[in-house]
């Protein structure tokens, strides 16, 4: 199993935050997750090289795609983004043969997601003759009605597809291991949509505890011993001392959890698995808005647009505040909005009182913080406080 590091920065930046259409202000969906310098995409819509490249997300350390359902608008993108990261062509004129048409070696990008990504892919790449020069291998989440082996198409595997792509089985109706090295992990589960869709949880293994190190001193300067025992402290071990003391480090805290959803009109299934999460990121496709959107039908209710909005398959701003109550989220993001509601909130004040009503509305089943996002929205996902 691969290590990494400890993870000083957990960040998030949302590339494109549109749900079917995109607008000037909002791009189809795609965000960015980076641990330290590593880069984990999750969906992948039209134009998300074109939004990486227009951020300070480094298209080069992508190495993670989680593709939460094949909807045009999460995965339309995925192909001319492989193109570019694995320096793909399409072939050589006049004979010369292209390197790339024999399988070639590095590190491959790993691609997760439901049934029908991997022959999306391949299909793709195939039909385009583009050439890659790096490999990628897709692992597949399979539901119990999907087939539990094979590939779904029956063109053979691209020459830059690693065989060792997985059909993983769920247990107990979800995806409890999906990924896992030694400092971060993430499962999955299926949510509620209009065609098969799935929720990730992204958990970082426990972390040092907070170290009061005046504590430690006076037994290692009576004992003579070396203040770098305090690293060691620090990661939670216990030194023995030259005369029998026993130092005991603090004991280590959770890390960061985050619950990053794909479309939904009911996610209970990942409610489990989501619970207690730092952050959940939630869409809401559709609110009523009376005042303010002036598409507002006058026949529209609240009660009127929430039935629309779930037989699409969606959800509405009190929806995901209900889920982010329920799972017990510290902090709720919603995303993936309507076209109706522009993402330029930061400098179009009728822009931010739009958005500002989809939080409140939000905020009427969630007492926590309620974020907007918008493209190119980036912060840091800190440990709590309240992790002792
Ligand atoms: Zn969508
Ligand atoms: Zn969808």
């Amino acid at each position: 199993m691969a290590g990494r590091r400890g993870l000083t920065t957990l960040n998030l930046t949302f590339l494109g935050t549109a749900s079917a259409q995109p607008s000037s202000t909002r791009n189809h969906s795609a965000l960015a997750l980076r641990l330290n310098a590593d880069v984990w995409l999750f969906d992948c819509g039209e134009a998300t090289q074109h939004q990486i490249q227009r951020s300070n997300v480094k298209m080069g350390k992508i190495e993670k795609i989680f593709i939460t359902h094949t909807h045009g608008d999460h995965i339309f993108g995925l192909l001319p983004l492989l193109a570019s990261r694995l320096n793909g062509a399409g072939g050589t004129a006049d004979g010369v043969e292209d390197p790339r048409i024999h399988m070639v070696q590095g590190d491959p990008i790993e691609i997760y997601g439901p049934l029908g990504t991997r022959a999306y892919i391949r299909n793709g790449l195939t039909y385009t003759h583009t050439l890659l020069g790096a490999p990628y291998v897709v692992h597949e989440l399979r539901l119990p009605s999907d087939p539990s082996d094979g590939d779904h198409t029956s063109l053979p595997p691209h020459v830059s597809e690693l065989p060792n792509g997985r059909n993983i089985p769920q247990t107990n109706g979800v995806w409890p291991d999906v990924y896992h090295d030694n400092i971060v992990s993430v499962a999955a589960a299926p949510i509620l949509h209009s065609v098969p869709c799935v929720g990730y949880v992204v958990t970082e293994a426990p972390v040092p505890g907070k170290m009061n190190p005046v504590k430690y001193i006076p037994d290692l300067k009576r004992t003579k011993t070396a203040m770098s025992v305090m690293s060691r402290l620090q990661q939670g071990e216990s030194v023995e001392l030259s005369d029998g003391t026993i130092l005991h480090g603090p004991p280590r805290r959770p890390g960061r959890k985050l619950a990053i959803l794909g479309d939904t009109y009911d996610p209970s299934s990942i409610a489990e698995l989501a619970s207690s999460a730092d952050l959940l990121i939630h869409e809401a496709t559709n609110a009523h808005l009376p005042t303010l959107d002036p598409n507002t039908k006058v026949e529209d209710t609240f009660e009127s647009v929430e039935a629309r909005t779930k037989s699409r398959g969606h959800s509405t701003p009190q929806m995901a505040g209900a889920f982010a109550t329920r799972i017990g989220a510290r902090q709720l993001v919603l995303n993936h909005f309507s076209a109706r509601y522009p993402g330029n909130d930061h400098i179009d004040p009728v822009a931010k009182s739009m958005m500002e009503a989809i939080a409140r509305l939000g905020g009427e089943h969630y007492g926590g913080k309620i974020t907007c996002a918008r493209d190119f929205m980036s912060f840091d996902v800190n440990i709590p406080e309240e992790h002792v």
